[in-house]
């Protein structure tokens, strides 16, 4: 589960930047005619000496130049170290090396996926497009460059069971592409656009690619959640227990209309939970948490609740006085995997407190546990549905509705036809933008064919 926004300030309003990197020119695009992602492959390290790498019917590398530098025929592995400022990649006897910053490697075989084993694990990770290996000071971290629908398949089954019925499993497929179009660039400054992890959106490849998700992707392809024309800013919750949350709970600043709490049919179940806590255990939390005037507290109570019936305040007495702190502030203190949400009421007897409380996570958006029971019979209902109910006021409308584009005209164009990606990034900047003021920028030295280019757009959300 991803929470949405998290550095969300970061993520600069009015800038959606694309990053179309590394067109080699002897080879074959990654994603032909769809648009690419860059994601970081983080939660593999990012400080990696060496990393072993194959594929079905042989791999290519290629330097940061567009140079072929080693080939391997079969499932042959290519070795590749980072050794201080260069790379050495070794395929039996042969031995190359690469100056940095990356190097990129591709199956030789149309649309084979990419393995990926790390030195210090038996694991093996596969990818399809292609991956980057770039070097840092105390190693390199590796890229994954991949047709967007092709991402989702390794998304989608991570961040919902797929043992879900497929319409709610569409509602998931069509938040998470909703959320890629708007989080485009989110990691720029480290040369990719999302990362694997919870952070941006749990990513695991192939590897973890099931039928069902798959179906759901494909079944959805190019549709994206929008509201007022833009894509909209996307939050979903594991379980909200019953009603969700208004964004502006959790961040003050942030108003947005389909962010808002909704409730869910009353016959949802719902995951509930208890936590018994002795008020000493509390109270040395709150305080190691910085609360010292919670030290000698001798009650704690339900205070002050949102519309959604969720703790907005505590009211904590202590032997002198009572003091108010937020629902926030005293689930972090405690833990938030313990105290799983703040949809909870408090039981005290003597030194002894019991939360009871329903749901888990921040709650806000599309809740995965309702999804799932309303794509469920007798509910039945549609993924267009679901994702109506939890997020009012959007709609489900297609890339190129949105942004009138070919799909196209952010991918990876082969170098052989350079005149052709030059057009495409213009008329994508423009039909992004709507105007002229779009700043383009496009770098394109001798040796290194890196192509930049930034998309300006209104900001597609308040997040
Ligand atoms: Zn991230
Ligand atoms: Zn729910």
């Amino acid at each position: 589960m991803f929470s949405g926004s998290r550095d969300a300030k970061t993520i600069t309003r009015m800038l959606l930047t694309v990053l179309v990197l590394s067109v080699f020119s002897a080879d074959r695009c990654a994603c032909d005619g769809e648009p690419c992602v860059r994601i970081g492959l983080t939660s593999l390290g990012t400080a990696i000496k060496r990393a072993t790498f194959y594929s079905v019917g042989g791999i290519k590398l290629f330097d940061a130049a567009g140079s072929l530098l080693l080939e391997t025929e079969s499932e042959d592995c290519v070795q590749v170290f980072a050794e201080g400022s260069a790379f050495v990649a070794r395929s039996g006897l042969q031995v190359k090396s690469a100056p940095g910053p990356f190097v990129r490697l591709i199956s030789r075989v149309s649309d084979a996926a990419v393995a990926i084993q790390l030195a210090d694990s038996r694991s093996v990770r596969r990818y399809r497009g292609s991956v980057e290996a770039r070097l840092v000071p105390a190693g390199m971290y590796l890229v994954n460059i991949v047709d967007t629908e092709d991402y989702l398949l390794g998304v989608v089954p991570a961040e919902m069971s797929s043992r879900c019925p497929l319409e709610a499993v569409k509602a998931q497929a069509v938040a998470a592409r909703t959320y890629v179009l708007a989080n485009l660039g989110k990691h720029r400054s480290a040369n990719f656009d999302l990362c694997d992890t919870s952070h941006c959106q749990t990513y695991g490849g192939v590897s973890v690619e099931t039928p069902r998700a798959a179906e759901a992707v494909r079944t959805t392809a190019h549709l994206i959640l929008t509201y007022d024309g833009k894509p909209a800013s996307v939050m979903y919750c594991s379980d909200c227990g019953g009603a969700t949350q208004d964004v502006s709970q959790l961040r003050p600043n942030v108003r947005l209309p389909y962010l808002c709490g909704v409730r869910e049919p009353e016959d949802i179940p719902h995951e509930s939970w208890e936590l018994s806590m002795a008020l000493s255990d509390i109270a040395k939390k709150l305080v190691s948490a910085g609360l010292k005037q919670c030290e000698n507290m001798s009650a704690i109570r339900v205070a002050q609740t949102d519309s959604s019936g969720r703790v907005l305040e505590f009211e904590i007495t202590t032997n002198s006085g009572s003091v108010q702190v937020s629902g926030q502030k005293v689930r972090s203190a405690i833990g938030s995997s313990l105290m799983k949400s703040l949809l909870l009421s408090v039981e005290q007897t003597g030194s002894k407190v019991v939360f009871k409380g329903k749901g888990s996570g921040h709650g806000i958006g599309l809740c995965q546990a309702g999804a799932k029971w309303l794509a469920s019979p007798p509910k039945n209902w549609t993924y267009d549905q679901i994702l109506a109910h939890y997020f009012p006021g959007t709609q489900v409308r297609s890339l190129e509705e949105v942004y009138g584009w070919k799909a196209r005209a952010l991918s990876l164009v082969p170098l052989d036809q350079p005149k052709r990606l030059s057009s495409e990034a213009k008329e994508a900047k423009q039909t992004l933008s709507g105007s002229e003021s779009a700043s383009g920028r496009r770098n394109e030295s001798n040796s290194r064919r890196d192509i930049t280019f930034d998309v300006r757009v209104e900001a597609p959300n308040g997040l």
